[in-house]
């Protein structure tokens, strides 16, 4: 394994990829509603990233047809815009958008409510993202990466919800996937986070159990009972003083 720390004429690149991510975001924030189509948010999403001068990451990656993944309700990641799905009233979406800026890469995700979602959605949202930002309070020179792991296996065991076990964070920049692979459960990982490491960290979690399929498109990921899964994404700098979040506007 090889992690690749960045400089900080590398960072600042990459805040400006993360810029680009963050204003789709707010784009989409705005956009989801019952009636719209997950194309109309892929379309809106390229317009961004073109519009900034920036690449769509994942436009053509190992083949993916479209700018985001946009994944429904059961669907964990990698679901493909498409024409025929229409957002409905308590659906949930989860987008997941890389942007490329002069060669460096930003990566986020966000699960939106679309309309008025259940309490047992509402609850599933609100621990993902939880999980997300107490993992990232370990993003910081000489803490671990196991610490990042261990805080989302711990919120994702208080609110007694599945971890997705197949699909995981990892270390992002100038690819999207770098070193290190980031479980988002224990495992004993030894590595020791320093200064200039850039990690998308990324927890998936389900209301029901840890396993997932994909189906025949050989893309979409969704879980195997059918329960709802989230998603929240950030990639993040590791400094002395703590997580500074690439994915953010500027
Ligand atoms: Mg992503
Ligand atoms: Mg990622």
């Amino acid at each position: 394994m090889s992690i690749y720390r960045k400089s900080k004429f590398e960072i600042n690149l990459m805040k400006q990829a993360g810029n680009v991510v963050a204003l789709v975001h707010a784009a989409m924030k705005e956009t989801i509603k019952p009636g719209i189509t997950t194309k109309e948010l892929d379309n809106l999403a390229h317009r961004i990233i073109k519009a900034n001068k920036a690449e769509p990451t994942f436009l053509g990656y190992h083949g993916f047809p479209a700018t985001i993944c946009a994944s429904i309700n059961e669907q964990v990641v990698h679901g493909i815009p498409s024409n025929d799905i229409i957002l409905k009233e308590g659906d949930i979406i989860s987008v997941d958008v890389g942007a490329t800026f002069k060669g460096f890469v930003g990566d986020s995700a966000w699960t939106y409510a679309v309309g008025n979602i259940s309490e047992e959605n509402k609850m599933l949202l609100k621990a993902t993202e939880e999980s997300l930002f107490s993992g990232l309070e370990h993003m910081k020179s000489n803490d671990r990466l196991e610490n990042v792991a261990g805080a989302i296996e711990d919120v994702a065991k208080k609110y007694k919800l599945g971890i997705v076990r197949q699909y995981g964070g990892h270390g992002v920049g100038r690819e999207m996937h770098e070193d290190p692979f980031v479980f988002n459960y224990r495992t004993n990982n030894q590595l020791i986070l320093q200064k200039g490491m850039t990690i998308a960290i990324e927890p998936m979690l389900n209301l029901g159990c840890d396993d997932v399929i994909v189906l025949d498109d050989n893309w979409t990921v969704v879980t195997k009972d059918k329960k709802a899964s989230a998603h929240f994404e950030h990639t993040v700098h590791v400094t002395d003083n703590g997580p500074e979040i690439l994915t953010k506007l500027l």
